[in-house]
């Protein structure tokens, strides 16, 4: 057009200055020209992806179009996700073999399985996997978690996997309908491709294809425009992020993306590695104290060492370590393999294990023998846990490494003497461990909110706090009284009858749930003014809980590690906002 109207062209060009200046946004404009002159027909603001966006806001300000605050304000926190994952390397040539849809974003490769719990066999192994199912259910979460990336056969963008893949951070791609499986066969049909298990493939659950082999992939390029809108989130947010993270690797990710501490460190995930679930199993099965102690001093070197990798990682950040929460029967050996495995470490019969698993079994395990409720009926499980991180603590100090002061969190509290006795716990075994090594250990000690009557009794539980983390997850389930596994079944029919906008377990429920929140932070803090205030629960990722938290107080929240950078925009907003 320049070549061929260069007259009408630089009054176009001006026009569209004029306008974006107009407006203060990018234009999506529409003219035409006829007998040389030009006409506008309609303009309007573009619509424009996620990278798109941060470019534009930061152009803007630089141009003084907008102001920093307005381009926090444009950009939308939770379409961050599709730029943290990994994507594929576009130069490397790939065999397309099915499409679906782009249902989580992130790009994986793994040996196909078709189950979650060989999923999780081959993750203990130390195999990548992508679980490939016609759909999945709750009952598939432990596989998702195990898995790099999630195929399925059918489902839209809110199945069950796209919803809890994208929650996970793990690539998706959903309703490939191209795909047949056949789990008898163990393998899935493409046409008259074959793929069996154990083959390799490679998802991109951010354009929904499907490809045989290994692509490489990229890292997520957190720099530039992405992180110029971040450092400015940085000056505007009073909240603080930290992440939910329990392995060096999470640690150090969300670290890069900017978590400024440890919110949760969920210390069970660390007993289910292959080596340490023996002792787990000798340790819960054992008859006598002394048997359970015999198991609990093998754990100790592990979570010791553990601690102390994510200490030194951490560098000085808080790290607040919960103490074992899941309720025991999910440690107990299934598989007669395993059962024979215990039995000859314990030096028991077969009969006389399954006899104790069966005496384990609970009927709702989710409100049964879980929390501080393990910590009470058996200390020395609670006592090994101090005794590694404050070991670990001193031998950072011994080796002139920069540590952390561990904030040690008591779960599933009612009462404040279930948290008085588990205080008291923690106090006696750091007072040991400072007597026999000389050394002055500093330490906080603090409680879940996650169950409606520690919110009400929160003025007297907070005289042994030295902050409260709110559980929400645990929090909804029991305010609702609706089961967090079981909710997938009956929840699209609430949302349909409109009865809930949206799902409570995802974004939080202010009116309720929210509203203990609110009572547990004024009673807590009216009685204790020192006490710290943050959020645990999946909410502390998403935006609109993260605003309820900044409205009402709350010092951080913690979040898993690809949600890190979208809590700093979303509390810099939600501060924008007031
Ligand atoms: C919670 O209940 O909100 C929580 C963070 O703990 P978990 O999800 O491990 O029960
Ligand atoms: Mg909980």
């Amino acid at each position: 057009m320049e070549e061929a109207m260069p007259k009408v062209f630089k009054e176009l060009k001006s026009v569209f200055v004029k306008l974006e200046k107009h407006y203060r946004d990018m234009q999506d404009i529409e003219f035409t020209v006829e007998n040389n002159k030009l006409w506008m027909l309609q303009t309007r603001n573009g619509k424009r992806t996620a990278k798109a966006a941060i470019k534009i806001a930061v152009d803007m300000v630089k141009e003084k179009l907008i102001s920093k605050k307005e381009a926090i304000l444009r950009i939308d926190p939770n379409t961050l996700d599709t730029l943290l994952h990994p994507t594929l390397d576009e130069k490397v040539n790939k065999e397309v073999i099915a499409k679906g849809l782009p249902a989580s974003p992130g790009a994986a490769s793994g040996k196909v399985v078709f189950s979650a719990d060989e999923a999780e066999k081959m993750n203990n192994q130390k195999e990548d996997t992508i679980l490939v199912r016609v759909e999945t259910s709750p009952e598939d979460i432990h596989g998702m978690h195990a898995a790099k990336g999630i195929l399925t056969a059918r489902g839209g963008m809110t199945s069950h996997a796209a919803v809890v893949a994208r929650g996970m951070g793990r690539p998706c791609v959903s309703g490939s309908g191209e795909i047949n499986i056949d789990y008898e066969t163990k393998e899935f049909k493409v046409g008259d491709l074959s793929i069996k298990e154990g083959e390799v493939i490679t998802i991109d659950g951010g354009t929904g294809r499907v490809m045989k082999g290994l692509v490489p992939t990229v890292k997520p390029d957190i720099s530039g425009y992405f992180s110029t809108i971040m450092k400015w989130a940085d000056e505007f947010r009073k909240l603080k992020i930290r992440t939910n993270a329990e392995t060096p690797q999470d640690t150090k990710m969300a670290r890069n993306f900017g978590a400024e501490g440890i919110g949760l460190c969920r210390t069970e995930h660390m007993f289910f590695d292959d080596e340490r679930i023996l002792s787990v199993r000798q340790m819960i099965l054992s008859k006598s104290l002394d048997d359970r102690k015999i198991a609990l001093e093998k754990l100790l070197p592990h979570q010791k060492n553990d601690f102390k990798e994510i200490f030194k990682i951490m560098k000085g950040l808080p790290v607040t370590v919960r103490l074992l929460d899941p309720p025991l029967h999910e440690f107990l050996p299934k598989t007669d393999k395993d059962m024979e495995e215990v039995a000859r470490s314990l030096n028991l019969g077969v009969k006389e294990i399954k006899n104790r698993v069966a005496e384990l079994h609970e009927l709702n395990p989710m409100l049964g023998h879980r929390g501080c409720r393990l910590g009470i009926s058996f200390p020395e499980i609670y006592e090994m846990q101090c005794r590694a991180i404050f070991s670990a603590l001193i031998e950072c100090k011994k080796e002139n490494i920069k540590s952390v002061i561990p904030e040690i969190m008591i779960p599933l509290v009612s009462t404040e003497d279930e948290l008085g006795i588990m205080r008291k716990l923690v106090n006696r075994v750091a007072d040991q461990l400072q007597q026999e090594n000389k050394v002055k250990i500093n330490y906080f000690v603090g409680t879940m909110i996650e169950l409606p009557r520690a919110a009400l009794r929160a003025a007297p539980i907070s005289k042994y706090a030295d902050f409260f983390s709110f559980g929400t997850n645990d929090l909804t389930q029991t305010t609702f009284g609706i089961s967090r596994d079981d909710s997938g079944k009956f929840l699209n029919d609430y949302i349909d009858h409109k009865i809930f906008d949206e799902d409570p377990f995802v974004s939080i429920d202010k009116d309720g749930v929210g509203e203990l929140v609110k009572i547990a932070s004024q009673r807590g803090k009216k009685q204790n003014k020192k006490l710290k205030l943050g959020i645990c629960g999946e909410h502390g990722g998403d935006p609109r809980s993260i605003e309820f938290c900044s409205k009402n107080g709350l010092n951080y929240v913690s979040c898993s590690p690809f949600r890190v950078p979208i809590a700093r925009l979303a509390a810099a907003q939600a501060e924008l906002r007031r």
